[in-house]
């Protein structure tokens, strides 16, 4: 059975390519889930001229409806209802892209039952559930990552225990020792936050005390470079902390988790970029020997300045991220690029079209 769904795995580009290749180049539409950045894929699309499809659940077509995004609503009782054999001949019938964002890591995980081409890497994407994979990306990378602590009986600092996959920061907690791990482990259960199977997978990272940046970078095999698209900051439950004074915060018993509940942009000294671009080098040139055909369009680098203005990297996703939203429709980088309105839904559009153009699109899918 095991080494079936192997060889169903290896087989699968192939399949994808057979696909894409029965596809009409001029009748080719852009789709995605309606959720996470689904305004910024659609509208992206719609900039650079291609029909649309979004698939929402019911209680969401309001939303995509009211933005007259989409050319085509198919309405889901669930998410994971893109995998049954109805909606994947659909999307093949209409000549339809996936671009994958956050919704599909977190309600649909491996996309290996997908038989619709999607425009990206699905096999990276895959490493956004795998913490340790990504620590082994990063270590061949040779970029500077926080410390690991391999049970809670080596904390001996700050840490911060985090769970697998894209779930947006719900339940991580601190600790600063092996007792107080045990202490808000039976909270964070308690309360619902994690599973105890999650808690036994859960990474335990050193805390990294500084300014989080978040870089939305593109990588253009049509280009063949790395181009910076955004940058942004989240909001997350914590930052709450900051308007109760200390006083207070001391005579309360509460948990702040990072839940994040939106985005900021940002602009970075210029003196720091540097480190940035050298960071999502070394993680580019990795990913080809990693993962063929390697990094494919929109990548994030979630990262910490320490105290000396040093770039620590804490996660990566290997796909469009919910903070490039704040990118509409430009932010000072892309301006800078491209001297026109430009955002990373629209990025992955003209990607899209010009390898068309190009007859390239092989190279951005799979
Ligand atoms: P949603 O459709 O809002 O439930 O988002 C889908 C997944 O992406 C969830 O796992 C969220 O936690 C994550 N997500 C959504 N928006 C953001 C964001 N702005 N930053 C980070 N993660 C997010
Ligand atoms: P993640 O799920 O890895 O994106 O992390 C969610 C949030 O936790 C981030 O936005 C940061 O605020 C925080 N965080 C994660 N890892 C670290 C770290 N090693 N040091 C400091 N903050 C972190």
């Amino acid at each position: 059975m095991r080494r079936k769904s192997r060889a169903g795995g290896m087989n699968l580009r192939e399949k994808i390519l057979r696909v894409l290749r029965s596809y009409s180049p001029d009748k080719i539409k852009i789709a995605t889930l309606g959720s996470h950045s689904a305004l910024n894929i659609l509208r992206g699309a719609k900039d650079e001229g291609f029909e649309t499809i979004c698939l929402c659940r019911r209680e969401d077509a309001i939303v995509y409806k009211n933005f007259g995004i989409a050319d085509k609503i198919v309405e889901l009782k669930e998410f994971d209802e893109l995998l049954s054999k109805d909606l994947q001949d659909l999307l093949r019938e209409e000549n339809a892209i996936l671009i994958p964002h956050g919704s599909f890591n977190a309600y649909i995980g491996k996309l290996d039952d997908l038989e619709v081409p999607i425009f990206g890497n699905r096999k990276l994407m895959e490493y956004e559930t795998s913490r340790e994979k990504q620590r082994e990306w990063f270590l061949r990378a040779g970029v500077r990552i926080p410390k690991e602590f391999e049970s809670p009986e080596k904390i001996d600092r700050l840490c911060i225990v985090k769970f697998q996959g894209a779930k947006g920061g719900r339940g991580y907690f601190l600790v600063t020792s092996a007792e107080d791990f045990k202490k808000k482990a039976k909270e964070i259960l308690s309360r619902g936050l994690a599973t105890e199977e999650e808690l036994s997978r859960a990474e335990i990272q050193e805390y990294i005390i500084g300014a989080n940046v978040y870089f939305s970078f593109f990588y253009s095999p049509v280009n063949d470079r790395v181009e910076l698209i955004s940058i942004d900051r989240r909001y997350e439950h914590i930052d709450g902390i900051g308007r109760i004074p200390a006083k207070e915060q001391l005579k309360l018993d509460f948990e702040p988790t990072y839940t994040v509940i939106g985005n900021i942009p940002l602009v970075l000294r210029e003196s720091l970029l540097k480190q940035a671009f050298d960071v999502a080098e070394k993680i580019v040139s990795v990913s080809k020997e990693i993962a063929y055909p390697g990094m494919v369009g929109p990548f994030c680098v979630e990262t910490v300045f320490n105290e000396r203005a040093e770039l620590i990297v804490f996660e990566i996703s290997a796909r469009i991220v919910a903070g490039t939203n704040v990118g509409i429709p430009n932010s000072p980088y892309s301006y800078v690029l491209f001297g026109e309105n430009m955002y990373m839904g629209r990025r992955i559009a003209r990607e899209i079209r010009l390898a068309i153009e190009k007859d390239m699109l092989e190279e951005v899918i799979y």
